[in-house]
């Protein structure tokens, strides 16, 4: 029998806090009653500050992240549209699979998993793109395999010192509402989201925002689309409303973590990501090992992808700490399996969660085979927690 408190430190779905999962314990609703509008369209505003935009359009439809994908590469392409992308990690590359089914001519950048978005490459195909034929360039923002943050804005500048005009698609479904992220500053024409990452909420909304560029391409990309329209969900959003029926007690607990993300403050919610990750990658480096990630420049503030000794099955580590400690840590995918093991500090966390997960990973990696000396990573992440304590407390006074 499985005692105490299930510990989940995936990157997604990430703890949804108690005041979330209350917020959703609600009768159903009429999703067309006169006042549905009034949760509704205060969500559309409040998110808008999360993805930082003014001027974009937020969409949530009914699904996860990789619908959000296919609503915004169908509603603003061509088929046969050749788009720039590049495979670092299993999100990148899946992404790139679906660009390929939508019938897009993909240009693939191939760089090794766990480096970033290749700027470099990017800004040179496209200085070579005299005739204008790359549409779109895309950018997993976190790629949450590798525990890899690539460089947005950069590819935003590779974009403009070609005058370039492809639109900027950025998956933010691991970073958007943990991490920086400036969609209009950056120039981002479609971001990207899911509900069940920084958003603290179960699965079940891809979430989109586009920018007026991408609104005004939607009018005339001929791909095939039905469910997924811009035209009919901005239509029907106007009022607050769906153009089909919409999961009304995520929207409820959406209402909820914007405001707890709102009290928090979206900066102070960045920081305490920035904090928790610092102190699991000391841990990290107490133990000897090393992160996926090439470069601390890339480190990712919402996963760390954990490389075991060539010795030591990752998942032999994470079946001990899910069946003797009652804790999940994500696992390595595809090419990573048994390679590496993840651990997820996004969303509703602190530090002595962090210290738990380091505990119990600790344990799991010295069972399995792994040589360290226990409680080495807890001690360096705990450090670290006084250090940071202890500069707080001097700043203020
Ligand atoms: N992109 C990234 C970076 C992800 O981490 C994930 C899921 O973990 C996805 C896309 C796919 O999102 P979903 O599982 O919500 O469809």
């Amino acid at each position: 029998m499985r005692t105490g408190h299930t510990h989940l430190f995936i990157p997604g779905p990430t703890n949804v806090p108690e005041t979330v999962r209350q917020a959703m314990n609600l009768p159903m609703q009429d999703m067309r009653a006169p006042d549905f509008g009034d949760l509704t369209r205060r969500l559309f505003d409040d998110l808008k500050s999360v993805f930082r935009t003014q001027s974009g359009t937020v969409m949530m439809f009914p699904g996860s992240g990789t619908s959000a994908w296919e609503a915004a590469i169908t509603n603003t392409l061509n088929p046969g549209d050749r788009v720039l992308m590049a495979r670092h990690g299993q999100f990148s590359t899946l992404w790139v699979e679906m660009a390929q089914r939508l019938g897009l001519d993909v240009q693939v950048v191939d760089v090794p998993w766990g480096a970033g978005a290749p700027v470099r490459e990017f800004n040179r195909l496209l200085a070579a793109d005299t005739n204008d034929e790359i549409k779109a360039v895309f950018v997993t923002h976190n790629e949450t395999a590798t525990g890899v943050t690539s460089d947005v804005a950069g590819v935003r500048r590779a974009l403009d010192e070609n005058f370039h005009d492809a639109l900027l698609f950025v998956d933010g479904v691991s970073s958007i509402g943990s991490l920086e992220f400036r969609m209009d500053e950056w120039g981002v024409d479609l971001a990207i989201t899911g509900s069940q990452k920084g958003l603290m909420l179960p699965a079940g909304l891809g979430i989109l925002a586009a920018s007026e560029k991408a609104m005004l391409m939607s009018r005339t990309s001929t791909m095939r689309r039905a469910y997924h329209d811009f035209a009919d969900m901005v239509a029907m959003n106007a009022d607050g409303y769906f153009p089909y029926t919409p999961p009304t007690q995520l929207l409820h607990g959406l209402r909820q973590s914007l405001d707890r993300i709102a009290t928090e403050g979206l900066d102070n919610v960045i920081a305490r990501h920035r904090r928790l990750a610092e102190g699991v990658r000391h841990g990290v480096a107490a133990w000897g090992l090393d992160l996926v990630a090439e470069h601390p420049s890339l480190y990712s503030n919402t996963v760390s992808a954990i490389r075991t000794p060539p010795h030591v099955d990752a998942r032999e580590v994470i079946r001990i700490a899910y069946e003797d400690y009652n804790t999940s840590l994500g696992s390595g995918l595809a090419r990573l399996a048994g390679k590496v093991f993840r651990i997820g500090h996004i969303g509703d966390l602190n530090e002595g969660m962090c210290l738990t997960a380091l505990s119990v990973a600790e344990m799991a990696l010295m069972r399995a085979g792994t040589r360290l000396d226990l409680g080495a990573g807890v001690a360096a992440a705990q450090s670290w927690f006084m250090s940071e304590h202890l500069a707080q407390r001097d700043f203020r006074v």
